[in-house]
């Protein structure tokens, strides 16, 4: 229980940290929302959370050696792709319980690695992830329904 307490307690340290090293903290900015309600700007809880994200995912890609040697932005992109694609083929076999992480299904796994891979992949190429969804989000909230007749 102790043991447990204390992951809890380092795991909460250690995101409050994150986001305070990268300069973000609860403020008025936190309060202005878009048309959706969602918050936005650099201190809003989806920009913070993909901040604190993206860092972390970089840094076990360069702990575990996958940024060793350089890779090609075909190949970063292609990688994304196989996680889509495992993510159906998890579907396709009517999405059972995960092998690595038996909490979850496959199509969750496979969702997750997809995440991970992006923020992982824009923290490399140092994207503005964060501000670039908030800014997707707030222009679909201007688009017409179904984005002009899609039929998707
Ligand atoms: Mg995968």
């Amino acid at each position: 229980m102790i043991v447990e307490t204390l992951g809890i307690i380092a795991v909460c340290v250690t995101l409050t940290w994150g986001a305070h090293s990268m300069g973000f903290r609860q403020g008025a900015a936190q309060r202005t929302k878009d048309a959706m309600g969602v918050p936005t700007g650099n201190r809003s809880s989806i920009a913070i959370g993909l901040r604190t994200l993206m860092h972390a995912a970089n840094d076990h890609a360069r702990r575990a050696g996958f940024r060793d040697k350089d890779k090609s932005f075909g190949d970063e992109v292609a990688l994304i792709l196989t996680e889509a694609a495992e993510a159906f083929e998890a579907h396709r076999h009517g999405n059972p319980q995960s092998e690595h992480i038996p909490d979850f299904s496959g199509v969750e796994e496979e969702f997750a690695d997809i995440i991970i891979r992006v923020a992982e992949t824009a923290e490399h190429h140092n994207f503005d992830l964060p501000a670039a969804v908030l800014a997707k989000m707030k222009y679909n909230t201007t688009r017409p329904r179904m984005h002009g007749g899609k039929l998707l």
